[in-house]
């Protein structure tokens, strides 16, 4: 049972992430449309309420939050796993070796990081770079089912197992998932391996190029 305050703190925290109820797999109260000129004053907002975010225990042992970056009016999102030590002490997705990777991804496709938005499921480093327990997956979860409401992008690429599972609430496996469009509230989803992966097994680079490409056709741009 919670106690009155924390039930207050909890009540706030939904009630600031835009969530009327305590079930916070429910779609957020968002307005069902918001104007390109909006989405960088919200996504500020919800950064403001994340960077001191105290709901599970990753906030013990983090240096910082890392939020996202790039783009409040992406049409292609990127969704990792959780933050590892170099994107902790920067505050900043994906800057370690994957996230190199990653940008070479992105540069390949003719896009810049700033050109799209990049975030995480998980917003503090797990200690060790331990997988995500099911308690901090679920406490993170209103930060990235809100990020994708106020960005209102047109694809989304989860990197990974627990991207793919953690957004969508469900347990695709990623071998069998990857390349094959999914729905997130509407939005198109493109499961593809994380780049951590690809590190230790480039030869699963074409799967992902492949996948890639299925996203840029459907951006209409040119592969
Ligand atoms: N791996 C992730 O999933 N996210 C990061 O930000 C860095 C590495």
């Amino acid at each position: 049972m919670m106690n009155n305050d924390e039930l207050r703190n909890e009540l706030t925290f939904l009630r600031d992430v835009g969530f009327t109820h305590l079930d916070i797999r429910q779609p957020a109260a968002a307005p069902a449309i918001i104007e390109d000129s909006e989405a960088k004053t919200l996504l500020g907002e919800l950064e403001a309420i994340a960077v001191v975010c105290v709901k599970c225990k990753l906030a013990k042992s983090r240096t910082q939050v890392v939020y996202g970056v790039g783009n409040p009016n992406a049409d292609l999102m990127f969704i990792g796993e959780a933050p590892g030590r170099d994107e902790d002490l920067k505050g900043e997705p994906f800057v370690g070796r994957a996230g190199q990777l990653l940008t070479d991804i992105i540069k390949a496709m003719k896009l810049t990081r700033d050109d799209v938005y990049i975030a995480n499921v998980i917003k503090c480093r797990p200690p060790e770079n331990r997988n995500p327990e099911p308690d901090e997956l679920e406490a993170c979860h209103p930060y990235i089912q809100r990020q994708v409401e106020i960005i209102q992008p047109k694809v989304i690429v989860t990197l990974g197992r627990f991207a793919l599972q953690s957004l969508t609430g469900k347990a695709y496996g990623i071998s069998s998932a990857r390349g094959n469009w999914l729905d997130y509230n509407g939005v198109k989803v493109m499961p593809t391996y994380h780049p951590a992966y690809l590190l230790r097994t480039p030869s699963a680079k074409k799967e992902v190029w492949a996948d890639m490409k299925k996203v840029m056709a459907e951006l209409g741009m040119e592969a």
